[in-house]
């Protein structure tokens, strides 16, 4: 594409997705900054990378940052964008690649009870909010790097650990990757539980979990002191549809990005950006 006429766009969020939206638009010539609510950028890829075997997964990101170094590309941390933050920046652009967040699950019972706050998201473990002791039950719908990851975790840390998913395999998602081998054979040697094929009906009050092996419908109980959670995500789009309303009024052009948009994987988030900025 040709040379566009410079804009000023403004990312809000500095994770996989709205880096590449930076540098793409700051390689079409465009003004770019990025605002970060956090002090460090990578977004969920910062904890992704937090655990064992997974360091390189950070190489997404510093290469990003470099990129953005080199094109001139203006981060600024600890900015917790609102409405009102971006309309008073006056920017030609705004791209929202603000992420997702943890889908508390229907079973769970209620976070202020006893039962409850044991029940918590992978990135509650990872952050270091939650700490799991003793028994840990972590329920997979995922099927890729987060389960594994977290049971790893604790169970490094002296956790027993059982992974229950409704697919036919734990990690079968990690195929695609080339670390399902390795992580069975760390699994086995950690004493980490996989039990396939099983769905959570219920969490009692008193902490008791009630599985459904789900091709025959038999039921089954546990007792773990905890319950790690790695279900899909809701996309944080609050902000986008704030600006969405405010659009036309303002004259800003309003685009989102990565998990902001659905929540998915690394590779989505980086492809987004690199179109939405690309196009700019
Ligand atoms: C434990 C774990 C392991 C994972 N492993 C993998 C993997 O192996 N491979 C893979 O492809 N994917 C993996 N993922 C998923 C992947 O990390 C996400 O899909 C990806 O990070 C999404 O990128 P994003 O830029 O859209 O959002 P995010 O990474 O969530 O980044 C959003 C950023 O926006 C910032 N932000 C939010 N709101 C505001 C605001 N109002 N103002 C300023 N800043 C704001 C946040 O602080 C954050 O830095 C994993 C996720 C988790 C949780």
């Amino acid at each position: 594409a040709g040379a566009a006429p410079r804009r000023r766009v403004l990312v809000v969020g500095a994770g996989p997705g709205g880096l590449q939206t930076a540098i793409a638009a700051a390689a079409r010539g465009h003004e770019v900054t990025v605002v970060e609510r956090e002090t460090v950028a990578g977004g969920q890829v910062r904890w992704a990378a937090s655990v064992p075997n997974r360091a390189e997964l950070g190489d997404v990101v510093r290469n990003q940052l470099t990129e953005c170094a080199d094109l001139g590309v203006v981060i600024e941390y600890g900015v917790t964008a609102d409405a009102d933050c971006v309309s008073a920046r006056r920017p030609d652009v705004v791209v929202v690649a603000t992420g997702s967040r943890p889908v508390r699950p229907w079973w769970a019972p209620p976070a202020d009870t006893p039962a409850g706050s044991r029940v918590v998201d992978v990135l509650e473990v990872l952050r270091g909010d939650a700490e799991p002791t003793g028994d840990v039950l972590v329920v997979d719908q995922l099927g890729f790097h987060q389960a594994t990851s977290v049971a790893e975790l604790l169970a490094d840390r002296g956790c027993r650990v059982e992974i229950v998913t409704p697919s036919m395999v734990v990690g079968q998602d990690l195929g695609v990757t080339l670390d399902q081998e390795t992580w069975w054979i760390r699994a086995a040697a950690k004493g980490i539980v996989s039990s396939t094929d099983r769905i959570v009906n219920a969490v009692n009050p008193d902490g008791e979990v009630h599985l459904m092996h789900h091709p025959t419908g038999a039921t089954e109980t546990r007792r773990p002191d905890w319950v790690v959670t790695v279900l899909p995500y809701a996309p944080a789009d609050e902000l986008y549809h704030e600006l969405r309303r405010r659009a036309d009024e303002e004259g800003i052009e309003v685009h989102r990005v990565g998990d902001a948009v659905a929540p998915r994987r690394i590779h989505a988030a980086v492809v987004d950006g690199d179109r939405i900025g690309a196009g700019l």
